[in-house]
Order: structure tokens, then C-alpha cells, then sequence
């Protein structure tokens, strides 16, 4: 018979020549099992979307229950669905006033293509700037706000009117003017590395917008739902965007995305034309279920506040010569090695000791740990063992 691994191979489209290619069977919690019931503690989390582990319980019952009920019944936006509406109600209750309007989709890099057209019909201007080792996903107005000429330049050519300028640079703030529709970011950069914003840069990058009529976008999609220790990471800088976007956690593990924005804005897309953005599976009822799950349990627990003492200890146990830093902020942290090479080498190590962790699209000689929400001061202890058994073998 011809193996799962085979027929993955031959007929799941590959995006690498070497893929991870673990046969997972069963996840649950921070844990990933293989076919030969080999147990991996996962510090990636899907790429940051299991905040609350795999299958939590009470996730799986909102899901269950609303499987009950009513999958797909319309396109978004037609039909008052109480999944996405307590969503969003809910959304409303813990986010600025501004930010009252949730515009649901079904993942990140559609979270993007709506807020790049929204501020575009809002303003009636066309520019778009983003930063340098920014990601903001894989279609091709995302790819063209990409902050990085190696993944981009081969599907050229790509939107009109993108302007790119550093990540916590000050002079490049003067690139941002009156023809500039929206500035996209990350408060803490995910795939350059998890590097975060600096508050001086941030604060002058919103009044520079707020003084030319731009609208801040907010690309909380890897930093969202409390994975920087904050369930935003825009509270750490006390600095409130126009449009936030959010996927990857906050569909518990189902797809979901969203671009949120104030009524006054989210209003351009009703007409001239009407439609303005639409889409069939955006805000699926049981994603839209598991969402709101996923926030109850992370507003009810003390996951959220529990992040910055999990940091301090990653940050006081992974202490090794071969590691030549830690970066980032809550658990979206970075492990720096000296080459690409070692630190390839070390998550191969990694793996085989049985933790799941992986490189920065943009960075390829730091590691990923970013792990569930969930993870034990213990499951901690014993993950950081692992790494450092694994970089043993390899320096
Ligand atoms: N923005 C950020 C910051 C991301 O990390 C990602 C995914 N890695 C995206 C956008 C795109 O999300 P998706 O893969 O769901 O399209």
C-alpha cells in the first residue's frame, strides 16, 4: 500500500522541496503525536493560531454546539447570523470605540486585501505604505506590501503604488503624505525575526498619519489574541490604529479573519459601488463559534497576563554560548544563532528530541518559539531542556 507520506508527496501540492513531513495522527494541548506515537511538544502553534492549545475543550464544545444548529446558509453580510454577531458584539466590547465594526474573512491575507481596499475607498487616494521585512501574507496585494524584494520579485508585476519604508526608522516617516492611503504594520514584526516596534517610531508613525489624513493599519494577525501578553499588541504602546486586522488565533483553530474599523469608515463599503467587498465563507458560523470561545476563555482565564512571566522564563533558561540572543515580546520570541546553516541543523535536532519549532521566513538564522498560551511553567522547563540538549549536538 502506498504510504500517507507517498501519496502527500505525490498529490498534496508542496510549497518546499523539503517539507517538515511529521504524520501527525492526533493533537492535543501543547502536544503533537506522530504514526508511531511519538509525542512533540509544539512551540510554533500552527504559527501562532493554537493560542489556547489544540482542541480545547471549551472551544470544541461552542464548535459542537454550533454544528447543531446551521453550517454555511448565505454570503456574509445578508443574513443576521448570531455566531458572527455575538463575535463581533464581543470584539466591540473589548476593543477601543473606534474600532466597532468587524468585517469578517477567512484568513490573514484576506484580513489585508480588505483593509488595503477599504482605505483606499475611504481616502480616495491610492498609495499604500508598508515596512521593510514586513509580511502580511501571500495573494498578490499582500505579496506586493511584502517587505522583502527575494519573495516578491518573482511574480512581478505587482500592484501600482506601494511604497515600502523602514521598520522603526524616523526619516522614513517623511515618505507618508498626502496621496498615502494607509500605513500597514506589524507591531512586532513576526517573520523578520519577531522584533518589535519601537514605541518612539510607533507613536510618530500615528501622529504623522493622523496629521495627513492616513489611516494606521494594524497587523495584529500573528500578534492577536494574547500572544504578546496583551490580548492587542497595540495596548503595550497605548497607541490606537484605524483599521486592525486579526486571523491565525482568533479562530481557535478553524479559519477566520477580520478587518475591524469604525462605522464611519466600514460604511465606504456599502456603496459607489455596493458590494464593495464581499465574500461567501468570510465569518463561517463555526469558525465565527470557535472564535468566540476562544476569546471567553482567554478573557475569563489569566492566560493573557500569565504571558510575561512564561517570557522571563524562555529568557532565563535558553542561556547557551551558540545563542546569540533572544528577541521578541511575550511568547512571539526568536532564539538568534550565528548562521542559517547551525540553526537549521539545531531544529532538525529539535525535532527528532521531540519539540516542534521552525525558522522566520525573513530571518533564517533565528528559531521560532512561540508556543500555546496554555504552556505550564513545567512544559516550559522541559521544552527549554530539549532545545538545549539539541544545541549541544549541533555546536
Ligand atoms: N500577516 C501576518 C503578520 C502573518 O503572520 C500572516 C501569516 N503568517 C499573514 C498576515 C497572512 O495570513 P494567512 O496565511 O492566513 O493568509
Amino acid at each position: 500500500m502506498i504510504s500517507q507520506r507517498n501519496l502527500f508527496l505525490q498529490h498534496v501540492a508542496q510549497t518546499s522541496p523539503d517539507p517538515m513531513g511529521l504524520e501527525i495522527v492526533q493533537a492535543s494541548g501543547i502536544y503533537l503525536t506522530d504514526r508511531n506515537r511519538k509525542r512533540y511538544i509544539d512551540l510554533i502553534s500552527g504559527i501562532s493560531v493554537s493560542n489556547l492549545g489544540h482542541r480545547h475543550p471549551q472551544v470544541i464544545r461552542a464548535i459542537q454546539k454550533q454544528l447543531k444548529k446551521y453550517m454555511h446558509v448565505m454570503v456574509y453580510g445578508e443574513m443576521v447570523q448570531s455566531p458572527q454577531v455575538n463575535l463581533a458584539a464581543a470584539l466591540a466590547k473589548v476593543l477601543p470605540v473606534q474600532l466597532s465594526d468587524v468585517y469578517f474573512v477567512n484568513s490573514g491575507s484576506e484580513a489585508v486585501e480588505g483593509a488595503m481596499k477599504l482605505a483606499k475607498r475611504y481616502t480616495g487616494r491610492y498609495e499604500i505604505i508598508s515596512c521593510t521585512s514586513g509580511y502580511h501574507g501571500s495573494t498578490q496585494g499582500a505579496l506586493s506590501i511584502m517587505g522583502d524584494e527575494f519573495f516578491r520579485n518573482a511574480f512581478r508585476p505587482l500592484l501600482p503604488g506601494i511604497k515600502h519604508i523602514i521598520f522603526n526608522d524616523h526619516e522614513s516617516l517623511a515618505n507618508i503624505g498626502c496621496r498615502t492611503a494607509c500605513v500597514i504594520v506589524e507591531p512586532v514584526q513576526g517573520e523578520a525575526g519577531a522584533v518589535p516596534a519601537d514605541p518612539a517610531w510607533l507613536a510618530a508613525l500615528r501622529k504623522k498619519c493622523s496629521d495627513n489624513g492616513v489611516l494606521l493599519v494594524f497587523d495584529e494577525i500573528q500578534t492577536g489574541y494574547g500572544r504578546t501578553g496583551k490580548l492587542f499588541a497595540f495596548e503595550h504602546y497605548g497607541i490606537v490604529p484605524d483599521i486592525l486586522l486579526l486571523a491565525k488565533g482568533f479562530g481557535g483553530g478553524l479559519p477566520l479573519g477580520a478587518f475591524i474599523s469604525s462605522h464611519e469608515i466600514m460604511q465606504s463599503l456599502t456603496h459607489n459601488p455596493v458590494l464593495g467587498h464581499i465574500t461567501t465563507f468570510g465569518g463561517h458560523p463555526v469558525c465565527c463559534a470557535s472564535g468566540l470561545a476562544t476569546l471567553q476563555v482567554l478573557r475569563k482565564s489569566n492566560l493573557v497576563q500569565e504571558v510575561d512571566m512564561k517570557e522571563q522564563l524562555f529568557r532565563s533558561l535558553l542561556v547557551h554560548p551558540a545563542i546569540r540572543g533572544i528577541y521578541g515580546k511575550g511568547l512571539l520570541l526568536s532564539l538568534d544563532f550565528e548562521t542559517e546553516e547551525l540553526n537549521r541543523k539545531i531544529i532538525s535536532a529539535c525535532i527528532r528530541n521531540g519539540v516542534i519549532t521552525d525558522w522566520f521566513l525573513f530571518s533564517g538564522k533565528r528559531m521560532r518559539i512561540a508556543p500555546p498560551l496554555i504552556i505550564s511553567h513545567d512544559q516550559i522547563r522541559k521544552a527549554c531542556r530539549l532545545i538545549l540538549r539539541s544545541v549541544e549536538e549541533c555546536s
